[in-house]
């Protein structure tokens, strides 16, 4: 069995709660401390329950409630040696705490294994991550500029793919942003549009992915609604129905989302 529950997702503030109903771990941590334990302690775990943190990169949106929840909770955190590096220059308490671990090699923390996989996007280096039980598994991958052939096997095969639908092309073009940020947002090293994001979610649930997550919104480019229409749209051209082929949800930006489980 495998639980997964965005307790916040979206471009300014990013944690993911996954679960085999014993092991309980945190994808990032970019809210405030008191924000996590509350909404953990809203699905019934304590802070002293959660057995890890990995972080996939240094922007605050994934970090900043970190030198907090470490002040609330002995729990060790792991992430790519690059991000370990990016932390510990962003928070200079936090330099020292995070545990360099291998993308590619998983770790086991409990009943979980989780494996951390490269994303292109512009930090040292970035990651997603596989995070398995024992008969099931889910990944969870945000801020990735572009799908190449390195990152596209590493999101296909799980049973719940929570992944970045990041912005609308046209909305984007039209948003206040400042043009560099614009430019950087469209780049390879940025973040996926829903209409690249659209083309992934077909091809994954084409290879059994069957509960598919939209997260990592934003709040100027994109609305929950234009997300999930054009990954349904899409999926409906190729003949997947939503809610009956497979599920299909939007993580809210600014509270947490279902819980979403899967297996016995
Ligand atoms: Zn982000
Ligand atoms: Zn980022």
């Amino acid at each position: 069995m495998l639980k997964i529950c965005p307790l916040a997702s979206g471009s300014n503030g990013n944690c993911i709660y996954i679960s085999d109903g014993n092991t309980n771990i945190l994808i990032d941590a970019g809210i405030s401390a008191t924000r996590i334990i509350r909404e953990l302690s809203m699905l019934k775990i304590g802070v002293s329950a959660l057995d890890a943190v990995f972080i996939t990169h240094e922007h605050t949106d994934h970090i900043c409630g970190l030198e907090k929840l470490l002040l609330r909770a002995e729990v060790p955190v792991f992430a790519s040696c690059g991000t370990a590096r990016g932390i510990g220059e962003r928070i200079e308490n936090l330099y020292g705490k995070v545990s360099c671990i291998s993308p590619g090699a998983a770790i086991t923390v409990g009943g979980l294994s989780v494996e951390a996989f490269h994303t292109p996007h512009d930090t040292y280096e970035s990651t997603g991550y596989r995070v398995c039980s024992a008969d099931e598994c889910a990944i969870v991958a945000t801020d990735i500029g572009h799908i190449d052939d390195e990152i596209l096997p590493k999101l296909l095969g799980g049973d719940v793919l929570l992944v970045e639908c990041n912005y609308d092309e046209q909305r984007l073009r039209c948003c206040r942003y400042p043009v560099f940020l614009k430019r950087r947002i469209v780049s390879d090293v940025g973040h996926l549009s829903n209409k690249d994001c659209a083309q992934l979610v077909v091809r994954a649930v084409r290879e059994g992915t069957k509960n598919v997550i939209l997260g990592h919104l934003s709040a100027e480019s994109n609305t929950p609604k234009e997300a999930y229409t054009a990954v349904h749209a899409a999926l409906t051209q190729n003949g997947i129905i939503p809610g009956v082929d497979m599920m299909l949800y939007v993580a809210p930006r600014g509270e947490r989302g279902q819980v979403i489980t899967v297996g016995e």
